[in-house]
């Protein structure tokens, strides 16, 4: 074979998908709940919506994004993230008209050219929740109940709510001089990127994952003492509302998150077996994205958080997300006539909702059965030359052994008859 899969990315495959259906399903479920309603964009938007929202000095805008241009000369990117996408679309299709707020969920692919390590990948799947349309703290607490409550019901324990403030963009002013302030003395030992952070965006340095530039942010100014005071009331109802919600959580005035759009609550949630990658979780509160791509100031929060370190907790608290389904039958036919009654059974089966399993390239009863052992069906369904002349099918329950004989044009029995184990 000559081709391989791209660096970064990996296939699920079949024994695998039934968890990949679990954990989804249970998000789905979870959001519909909550009153959140699906939304899905393309995997790929203009490249200017990134560098606006983002930031054009993140590290997911400058190193990570996929870049394209098009056939006409157009400037794409994969998307990196889904909140912009998501952003974009509200405004586009107007979804603030008629409703007070829009509680929006995803769950899809996104793509960052980074070193591929466990628990990160070039392409990765998302699921993240998008509240548009309120600045009440309330809703901040909302949120994060979801993803706590989420990750809390697949059966996860050893992780760890992490939440902060990072201000408005006025309180913002005089930590970002703080910060400048405190580390102008070590400029020298910072790393190259750290220096222009430096400048460009201070509260970076807080980020920065080089072992002298994290020695020396240890000392570092915390943002939580330079809150102006509507900050301040709001970061406090938010911890109310989380406590009367029963969602623990430590403050940690170290989380900056990634992306320039955030403002006030920012919050993590943490996983330490996971090593170098120990973030399952992320987000906050983006009041300035919606002006920042052309729409008026709409106050908003959501989080994401990825499957694949999701899984990898899973396994790591040895949590069985349940058996691969099987087979609810296996259907033998002995002779043309019998496959003949025996098809349009078969379809009205599977309409219905039946897995049934046939293979008409065994002719012995044995190979058939020995198949239908092997596939570990429920049921087999037999129809013999007796049945078939008798208009009539044995449905035999392969554990216990017990057989009916039933009307074979009563796929209705037999549907019920499945329903029913
Ligand atoms: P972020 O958008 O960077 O805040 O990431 C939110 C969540 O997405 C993280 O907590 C991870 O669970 C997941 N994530 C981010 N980047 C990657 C990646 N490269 N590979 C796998 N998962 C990722």
């Amino acid at each position: 074979m000559n081709y391989k899969i791209p660096r970064g990315t990996y296939d699920i495959l079949p024994s695998q998908s039934h968890d990949w259906h679990k954990i989804i399903s249970a998000f789905r479920q979870l959001a519909a709940a909550c009153g959140y309603e699906e939304i899905t964009t393309p995997v790929f938007e203009q490249a200017q919506l990134f560098e606006r929202s983002s930031g054009e000095t993140s590290d997911v805008v400058k190193k990570e994004m996929y870049r394209f241009t098009d056939q006409k000369g157009r400037e794409f990117a994969l998307r990196p993230e889904g909140t912009a996408p998501v952003a974009r679309s509200y405004l586009e299709n107007r979804l603030d008209i008629g409703a007070a707020h829009s509680k929006l969920y995803y769950v899809g692919p996104m793509f960052r050219y980074d070193r591929p390590q466990a628990g990160r990948y070039r392409q990765f799947y998302q699921y993240g929740i998008e509240f548009i349309g309120s600045d009440h703290p309330y809703f901040d607490a909302e949120v994060i109940s979801i993803l706590w409550n989420y990750l809390s019901v697949l059966g996860i324990k050893r992780m760890r709510l992490e939440l902060n403030s990072v201000g408005c963009p006025e309180c913002s002013k005089a930590y970002d001089q703080a910060l400048q302030d405190y580390f102008r003395p070590h400029l020298n030992e910072l790393c190259p990127d750290c220096q222009i952070r430096h400048s460009q965006k201070p509260r970076r340095l807080l980020d920065c994952k080089v072992k002298t530039c994290k020695q020396i942010a240890q000392g570092a100014p915390s943002q939580l003492d330079y809150l102006d005071e509507p900050c301040k009331v709001h970061f406090a109802s938010v911890q109310d509302y989380l406590a009367r919600m029963n969602i623990p959580f430590v403050i940690n005035p170290r989380i900056v998150r990634g992306l320039d759009y955030y403002t006030n609550t920012a919050f993590e949630v943490i996983y330490e077996g996971l090593g170098a990658q120990n973030s399952l979780a992320g987000g906050g509160r983006y009041n300035g994205l919606l002006e920042q791509i052309g729409g008026k100031n709409i106050p908003a929060i959501g989080f994401a958080g990825g499957f694949e370190r999701l899984l990898l907790a899973l396994r790591e608290e040895q949590i069985d997300l349940g058996a691969r389904p099987v087979a609810d039958a296996y259907l033998i036919t002995m002779g043309p006539a019998a496959q003949q009654l025996a098809l349009p059974l078969l379809s009205q089966l599977r309409l219905g909702g039946i897995w049934v399993e046939y293979d008409p390239t065994k002719n012995s009863f044995k190979a058939q059965l020995k198949a239908a052992n092997n596939c570990q069906a429920r049921f087999a369904l037999i129809i013999g030359e007796d049945e078939a002349a008798a208009g009539k099918a044995l449905l035999k329950d392969l554990q216990s052994g017990e057989q009916r004989l039933l009307e074979l044009d009563a796929a209705n029995q037999f549907i019920e008859a499945f329903k029913r184990n």
